[in-house]
């Protein structure tokens, strides 16, 4: 037998981590590394963060589980902090991203069903994008390593180019429900949606009666220096879907919704087993009591303001390699003039530092929420160190 124990989907590389403590990991043989991945987005709130542990740890001793068929007072306290932060009016937890994705399919095709148009099925999606690996979410994208001999898909999705409103504007028809996007998409390389794209969108769907869905799992939670991406474009969503840095590091995901858009949500529409369980529900409120505190926001914005400068200051040193930094708050991409994957595998190997290559030869920084300034320093150092030493690979 030659396949290994764990399912062999992932390229995974030589680091095998054992520990963590704050913005650094450990591997097997005590070796220590900058992370500047924070488990794609996820580690908030760094390794080991004193108040999430403790949350998790009380937590777990008082009631870990129970189902969704009793009432739940950890749940609802969680979904009006939410609710009361955002646009929403009402909150369904999940697991993970791809099922906070799958409810907010289900939320909008629900809603034009309720609306008695159930014809009105099909939603405009975008070229680059990424929902997760779920039938539902793959057929969502275009990606042919996503989607291939996984056919047939979930029908009911055109694929446009991003960030071209005319495209999305022209795909409307009697069939759609609406649009579904990540602001600023993150596997396909940091892209940022521009202001009159998203205003465009939802100036379409106000004049139609469409659902706009933001994919803000990536994107969303502080990562961009306000709770959400949709803020700082000042358009906003009907459905929502969040996960990643909302556990902090605990499997969490949630769908938000407007009262309208989730009027089809009704009894019985949806459920989950572990959704929204009292343990998840916890990680998830310690996320929130550490990243809703004002000066935690402006720390956020404070940092990506002087990431973002010293890597444009870095750029011109190493202009050989690097090209340009797009993103926003500190979910940043550092565009190479060639392959990211050799120069991520370089800086992790030979210089301690985790980053996550993306598409369209991007370096992604996205380190967790409360790195210093000594974090910064040290991850332009080993940046600069690692475009030295770095010899690009002939292909
Ligand atoms: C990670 C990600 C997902 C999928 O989340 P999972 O928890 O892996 O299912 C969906 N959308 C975006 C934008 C993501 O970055």
């Amino acid at each position: 037998m030659s396949i290994t124990p764990l399912m062999p989907v992932y390229p995974r590389c030589n680091v095998r981590p054992v520990r963590g403590e704050g913005c650094y990991l450990f591997g097997e043989r005590g070796e220590r590394y900058l992370d500047f991945a924070a488990g794609i987005a996820v580690n908030l709130l760094g390794h080991g963060h004193p108040h999430l542990v403790r949350a998790i740890q009380e937590q777990a001793a008082t009631l870990m589980h129970v189902s969704n068929l009793y009432g739940s007072p950890q749940g609802e306290s969680l979904a009006q902090r939410l609710v009361d932060n955002t646009f929403a009016d009402t909150v369904f937890f999940t697991n993970s991203g791809a099922e906070a994705l799958e409810c907010a399919i289900k939320t909008a095709r629900r809603y034009h069903y309720a609306n008695g148009n159930p014809q009105r099925h099909k939603l405009i999606t975008f070229s680059n994008a990424f929902h997760g690996r779920t039938l539902g979410t793959i057929s969502a994208t275009d990606q042919p390593k996503m989607r291939d001999g996984f056919e047939p898909l979930l029908p009911g999705f055109q694929v446009v180019t991003f960030n071209d409103l005319e495209a999305a504007l022209a795909a409307v028809d009697d069939c759609t429900a609406g649009f579904l996007l990540e602001p600023i998409q993150g596997e396909g390389g940091i892209l940022p949606a521009t202001p009159e794209f998203l205003k465009g969108l939802r100036q379409a769907c106000d004049e139609q009666g469409l659902i706009l869905i933001f994919d803000e799992v990536q994107c969303g939670v502080a990562r961009t220096g306000t709770l959400f991406a949709y803020e700082q474009y000042g358009v906003t969503p009907d459905i929502m879907a969040i996960a990643k840095g909302i556990g902090g590091g605990f499997p969490l995901g949630a769908c938000l919704a407007t009262e309208e858009a989730a009027k089809g949500m009704v009894i019985g529409t949806h459920g989950s087993t572990y959704g929204g369980n009292p343990l998840a529900m916890a990680a998830g409120n310690a996320v929130l009591d550490v990243i809703l505190v004002p000066e935690f926001m402006e720390h956020v914005q404070r940092m990506s303001e002087r990431l973002r400068a010293s890597l444009e200051q870095m750029i011109p040193n190493h202009d050989e390699l690097f090209d340009s930094v797009r993103g926003m708050g500190l979910m940043l991409g550092l565009k190479l003039k060639s392959d990211s994957r050799a120069f991520v595998a370089h800086l992790r190997d030979r210089h301690g530092l985790l980053t996550v290559a993306a598409g369209d030869n991007v370096v992604r920084l996205l380190p967790p929420l409360v790195i210093g300034e000594n974090h910064i320093a040290e991850c332009i150092e080993k940046l600069s160190a690692g475009a030295k030493d770095y010899e690009v690979p002939v292909s």
